[in-house]
């Protein structure tokens, strides 16, 4: 197999990225997965920017990283000091990384309105700068030709000269790089094709930025026309619309073009990683992230499901596990009895009973008419199939709620306080016995909570194992035409298992009510099945 060799910047370019930051221990981390997910190159940082770049490289050393080598980034030497005295490199030198990677200017608008020196001067730069690295350290140098298809569009001559010169001065890779991101793939075609024309021998690689919503697309073609060498970020992280993201181009290499990008067997940990990045510069990635997001093999619709069930190849385009991802199976109004019962059967085969089975679509359909919602609510969803197999029983019958002291009082306005407490008495018949609690929250839903919870106490022990972790409400309206209704959704956990239970109604009272009731039933069920 052919292979491809990757180039990770999530932990330099990756944090130029809006809201991405990094502690030097997340960076140390994530170089460690990398390393385990198999990339060739990590780069790490900017040396001669800061400090905690300057000390991840010291600390960097520590680990060991098997086959993946650590890179520096840099600039080419300022105008006017010669490449020795010139602080960033000495710092690129200074790193101990096993490949520096400097970038330099190839966009004649550049030369004149950025760095105001001539051509000739810049390529001197360049050509100096990449000779001080490879004396000084003895190790690889990679050029990373900044705005090459922006200048080779504009100056063709000078943007070519400029990566001649890198060449020419022993630059192992040389980078061409979309950093405006706004090329079109046939002119990342054309602008590699020309380098591999004008260089012959040159290893290339390729760098590009999202603006164009086309980094992926721009990456394969560069791969596609020669370039050897990828540079990305996990998620696509990075400044404005992001880097390339490696995930998809990993993915998409190995899969669909056939080259080798990790190590036999790593392809399957990128889910895992993506995740990790996105947990570590505390973001939500988007659902329909290809290859790795929650969506990216989730199936909705009935026809779909049907058709999976008979060949998977009918709706999926790579197997979910190739990339570590799972499939899954929605439940919708759409579904049908087929997404239902493939759901279901596996854990309930009692399902395979016709009768019982439509009588459960029945009442899904039935409640999804009135607004409730089952995707986000398993344990409601769940209760529902086990009551019709009879599997569990309700923990009690309730003879009535009530709940006082809505509303905030002058008092506790003048005091400025957040909340007046709420006080909700409960009623409930428990395996024949009356219970009747009252108890305080800070909220209506917190008062009814403790009441009904003090009511189950004696019965059902289990639930002061149970806490509650996170509520959400939002405004549905129904199909009947009942107008708006409220859907509240409570998340509970339990002996370290989450779920979350439903319930709609006009009223967000009687709506949190029998979504709290749900999860009590849940959750004596959960209890009782870890105990079993
Ligand atoms: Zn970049």
């Amino acid at each position: 197999m052919p292979s491809l060799e990757i180039y990770d910047t999530t932990l330099r370019d990756g944090t130029q990225g809006f809201g991405v930051d990094l502690s030097l221990a997340d960076k140390l981390a994530l170089t460690e997965r990398l390393a385990e997910l198999g990339v060739h190159y990590i780069e790490g940082g900017w040396p001669g920017s800061n400090p905690k770049d300057r000390a991840y490289f010291a600390e960097v050393r520590r680990l060991g990283l098997g086959r993946g080598k650590v890179s520096a980034f840099g600039s080419t030497r300022r105008s006017g000091v010669s490449a020795e005295e010139d602080q960033n490199l000495r710092a690129l030198a200074d790193s101990d990384a096993d490949v520096t990677c400097i970038f330099g200017k190839s966009w004649d608008l550049h030369i004149a309105e950025a760095l105001r020196v001539s051509e000739a001067d810049n390529l001197r730069m360049i050509a100096e700068s990449i000779e001080f690295l490879r004396r000084a350290t003895g190790r690889p140098v990679f050029y990373d030709a900044e705005h090459f298809f922006d200048g080779l569009r504009e100056n063709e001559a000078c943007a070519l000269a400029s990566v001649r010169a890198a060449f020419e001065a022993g630059a192992e890779r040389i980078i061409l790089c979309d950093t405006n991101g706004g090329s079109l793939p046939a002119q990342i075609v054309a602008g590699v094709q020309k380098v591999r024309a004008a260089l012959p021998g040159a290893l290339l690689g390729i760098h590009v930025h999202n603006d164009g919503g086309l980094a992926t697309a721009n990456t394969l073609a560069a791969v596609q026309a020669g370039a050897v060498q990828v540079h990305g970020t996990i998620n696509g992280v990075g400044e404005r619309c992001g880097n390339a993201d490696l995930t998809q181009i990993i993915a998409n290499c190995e899969l669909k073009l056939g080259l080798r990008c990790l190590p036999e067997g790593k392809l399957a940990g990128l889910t895992e990683i993506s995740r990790e990045v996105w947990e570590r510069i505390n973001r939500l990635g988007p659902d329909n992230q290809p290859f790795v997001g929650p969506a990216a093999f989730a199936h909705k619709g009935g026809v779909h499901v049907s058709a999976m069930q008979r060949n998977e190849r009918t709706y999926e385009h790579v197997p979910p596990s190739s990339v570590g991802n799972l499939r899954r199976v929605l439940i919708s109004e759409m579904a049908g009895r087929s997404s239902l019962l493939a759901k279901l059967e596996v854990k309930y085969p009692q399902l395979r009973d016709a009768t019982i089975a439509a009588a459960v679509l029945n009442e899904v359909q039935d409640l999804e008419h009135q607004g409730y919602s089952f995707e986000a609510a398993d344990g409601t969803f769940d209760l529902l199939v086990r009551r019709h197999l009879g599997l569990t029983r309700p923990a009690f019958r309730l003879e009535y709620y009530r709940v006082h002291g809505i509303g905030t009082t002058p008092h506790a306005r003048e005091a400025k306080a957040e909340s007046s407490p709420v006080e909700a008495t409960v009623k409930l018949d428990v395996g024949g016995q009356t219970r009747l609690c009252v108890a305080e929250g800070n909220g209506p839903v917190d008062a009814l909570s403790h009441a009904l919870r003090q009511a189950l106490d004696g019965a059902f022990p289990a639930l002061a194992r149970m806490s509650l972790t996170d509520y959400k409400v939002r405004v549905v309206n129904s199909a009947d035409g009942a107008g708006a209704r409220v859907r509240v959704l409570i998340e509970h956990e339990i002996d370290r298992r989450r779920f979350s239970t439903v319930g709609v109604h006009a009223n967000i009272i009687e709506a949190s009510w029998r979504a709290l009731a749900d999860a009590v039933d849940y959750g004596i069920a959960l209890a009782e099945e870890s105990r079993d």
